[in-house]
């Protein structure tokens, strides 16, 4: 069993990614090629945003949303202390401040309450910050409806990092459209991949899409040998953008579909056995992941264990924290702030989790646990 079988999708759309790719390599415009532009409208329109500019990696998608943002050196950024670490780094690569902020042990999502506490901490050193940056995880949408309230009351631009989170909705409400600056990313084992890496960011903004096209080409004017600010080069390359069509098609049509299936069934077989992933009502998650919640680091090692006896991988997302990586040892928050993320490193677990699962291998998997954790004195 795989834990993303990305080989079985691939098997599954063989025909017309061949075809796609072979279109490019016979047409020659290997780079910003129409396939490019083309995908770009139809990752705009399934969001429901006005603009959608693609670039190299997910990554750069957050360093040229930050930038667009004109954020700068010393900027305070908050920023989830449970994601996966690129969402931190950009901040700290541009020289700008990260100010970690405590999740919902439900949700694994930034928590609207640890916000504010975090907020009034700055602000009572006579300091304001600049964004809020929201990360929605394993697939599933941030609490926007109380955030965006809370970022517009304190003055902070939200830059959405939905890198796994492509395809989750809130009442039928696109992530990718919750930011002031939206972003994503196609590396292959995201909800919607490429066969490389990938990225896109989202915005209504006239202005900001202006700003990220010119940043994402060497930050070039209107003429491109004219170069009116210091840029970048992140382009999604053409092969990859011709690949995403025909996958954003049968993500539409059943992916993310079978995804919600699968996820359905571990939820009613485990739930009352493990703690199971929590989706608030109206909310849909794309389920980048498919991720519980054990007892102890005992209890999560003896359940890992049984299932690779099995053959069946099984994840650790994420095995650190923020605050609890080598770069970030110096540093300073109180204990209580962050003992949720801090907490839970040690008792998560993420299961098999991808389009083209069988229900036998989900029955299968939730056995194993089931009977481990019934085996257990
Ligand atoms: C994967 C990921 C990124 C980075 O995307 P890349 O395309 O790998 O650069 C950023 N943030 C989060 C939350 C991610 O999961």
């Amino acid at each position: 069993m795989q834990f993303i079988d990305l080989k079985k999708q691939y098997e599954t759309l063989k025909e017309t990614i061949d075809a796609a790719i072979s279109k490019v390599l016979n047409g020659g415009d290997y780079i910003m090629g129409n396939d490019v532009a083309a995908i770009e409208n139809e990752l705009a329109k399934y969001c429901g945003v006005k603009h959608c500019i693609t670039c190299a990696n997910g990554t750069d998608a957050l360093t040229i949303s930050l930038k667009a943002a004109r954020i700068k050196a010393c900027d305070y950024i908050f920023v989830p202390n449970f994601t996966f670490f690129a969402s931190a780094e950009v901040i700290s690569e541009m020289g700008a401040k990260p100010i970690f902020v405590d999740i919902d042990e439900d949700t694994f999502n930034i928590s609207p309450k640890s916000l504010i506490d975090q907020i009034e901490k700055l602000n009572s050193k006579g300091k304001q910050a600049k964004a809020v940056m929201t990360v929605d995880l394993f697939g599933q949408s941030c609490d926007y409806e109380n955030i965006i309230k809370i970022a517009k009351k304190n003055n902070l631009l939200v830059i959405e990092d939905s890198a796994q989170g492509f395809g989750g909705s809130i009442k039928g409400r696109k992530n990718c459209s919750f930011g002031d600056i939206s972003t994503t990313s196609f590396f292959p084992a995201k909800p919607l991949g490429c066969y490389g890496d990938g990225g896109a960011i989202f915005t209504d903004s006239d202005d900001y899409a202006e700003l990220i096209k010119s940043l994402r080409v060497h930050g070039k004017g209107s003429d491109k040998y004219d170069n009116i600010r210091i840029g970048y080069n992140s382009r999604l390359d053409t092969i990859q953008a011709s690949i995403l069509m025909p996958k954003l098609k049968a993500f539409q049509e059943y992916e993310l579909s079978e995804r919600n299936k699968f996820a359905d069934i571990y939820t009613k077989q485990l739930r009352a056995f493990v703690k199971t992933p929590i989706v608030p009502y109206g909310f849909e998650s794309s389920w980048a992941q498919y991720t519980i919640t054990l007892k102890s680091e005992a209890e999560r090692q003896e359940v890992q264990t049984a299932l690779k006896d099995k053959g069946i991988p099984s994840m650790i997302y994420y095995p650190r924290t923020m605050v609890q990586q080598t770069v970030y040892a110096d540093y300073k928050y109180e204990g209580k702030d962050l003992e949720v993320s801090n907490g839970i490193t040690n008792k998560v677990l993420s299961l098999p989790m991808h389009p083209y699962l069988k229900e036998e291998d989900i029955k299968t998997i939730c056995e194993i646990i089931i009977n481990t954790l019934a085996s257990r004195p």
